[in-house]
């Protein structure tokens, strides 16, 4: 494991290529370029039009490749971009399996978008292998999960549900945006397929959106491919350019942040206005085992329950340094609302038997200094005559 660290630290830093091989320049050019000029009839340099195929592009996506372990990557100008691209791989009477806590963006996808096209949902708590067993179907093509799930911090066993999506021959799709391959690589625990939203941790600067789809299979890649070049939501040369920058401080980030969030969680976890903490890297979290068979590290989202909703208004009102602000996995740590922003569009009942209420807060933490933090969040948790 030691090993697998220091090897993934050197592809973030260094990339694919590593370097411009045509001038020397260390940081990979961005090829700004739309089009490519031909040697001559029939002849290419490799590159011919940025929609199918772009250098920079290239890089990005060869290095996040080697990171999840896969065969070939994607990138697409969003996270949502990317999970619509897959979902083009299935069709009418095709069976999805979903994690029940999830993405209110992915959420909306498959109600909104993909329920239309004829495609079928179920939602389970897939932390529980035996409800994703008692949930196959005979057309069930797919198993999507989060793990951790957002904003519930659920842990599902990759390696159990991907043991049960390859005996249904149904392919098992996992969003990493959470741990990133720096923490988690799901294809070496038998998912087929990998998303990602970029512009969280990848990027990690809450400056570019982004988004990955990661898969193994030359099968399941070709068709990719086909639907990435002719849908088009690919990744623009600057902004991949950012995400390289960004992913040669991954590891570092990563680090720094899940330090912080352990301390703030135990923080937390003693303050007398919260209810509960969802952290998986507490001992007392229901996923800390499966997390540590699975996962090199806990990551850096928390997620809290405050004692009352005037607290809720408090917090988000009187924090100076973190910002009420949607996305997560930036250097700044970021609180959310899930309940009025992911979330709004996850039906009522749904909501409540996942526990994502209005007293539920979801907490990204950056790479600050963690006392500061804390301060930040100690002024700002008040109730009442404080
Ligand atoms: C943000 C997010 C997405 C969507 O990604 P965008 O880049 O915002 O389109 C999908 N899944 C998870 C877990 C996310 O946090």
């Amino acid at each position: 494991m030691e090993e697998d660290y220091h090897c993934m630290d050197t592809i973030l830093v260094h990339g694919d290529k590593g370097y411009d091989s045509h001038t020397g320049a260390i940081s990979y050019p961005i090829y700004q370029t739309a089009t490519f000029k031909h040697p001559g009839l029939n002849q290419s340099t490799g590159f011919d039009y940025s929609r199918v195929s772009n250098p920079t592009r290239d890089e990005l996506e060869h290095t996040i490749a080697k990171l999840e372990r896969g065969k070939m990557a994607f990138a697409f100008s969003s996270g949502m971009a990317g999970i619509t691209a897959v979902f083009n791989l299935f069709s009418a009477g095709e069976h999805i399996i979903v994690s029940d806590d999830l993405y209110g963006g992915t959420y909306r996808l498959f109600e909104e978008i993909c329920t239309k096209q004829g495609m079928e949902f179920s939602y389970v708590d897939t932390s529980k292998v035996e409800n994703v067993l008692q949930e196959l179907r005979s057309n069930t093509s797919c198993i999507f999960i989060e793990t951790p799930s957002n904003p519930m911090m659920k842990v599902t066993d990759i390696k159990k549900v991907a043991k049960l999506a390859r005996e249904s021959n149904a392919l098992m799709v996992v969003d990493n945006t959470f741990l990133t391959p720096y923490l988690q690589r799901p294809i070496e625990l038998g998912a087929d397929i990998v998303v990602h939203s970029g512009t969280k941790y990848l990027a990690g600067h809450n400056d570019t959106l982004a988004g990955f789809v990661i898969a193994n299979d030359q099968k399941i890649i070709d068709q990719l491919s086909l639907i990435y070049k002719t849908t088009g939501a690919v990744l623009s040369p600057f902004d991949s350019w950012l995400v390289l920058r960004g992913l040669k401080t991954l590891g570092i980030r990563l680090e720094k942040q899940e330090r912080n969030a352990l301390k703030i969680a135990q923080w937390l976890k003693e303050h007398k206005y919260i209810e509960r903490v969802l952290y998986v890297g507490l001992a007392e979290h229901q996923g800390f085992d499966i997390s540590r068979q699975q996962a090199t590290g806990a990551g850096a989202m928390i997620s809290f329950v405050v004692q009352d909703k005037e607290i809720v208004k408090k917090v988000l009102e009187n924090l100076q340094i973190i910002s009420f602000a949607e996305s997560l996995g930036g250097v700044e740590s970021l609180i959310t609302y899930p309940i009025a922003q992911t979330h709004c569009d996850i039906p009522d009942e749904m909501r409540e038997r996942l526990g994502v209420n209005d007293r539920l807060l979801r907490l990204s933490v950056g790479i600050e200094d963690a006392n500061d933090l804390i301060r930040d969040l100690e002024q700002a948790l008040v109730w009442g005559i404080d």
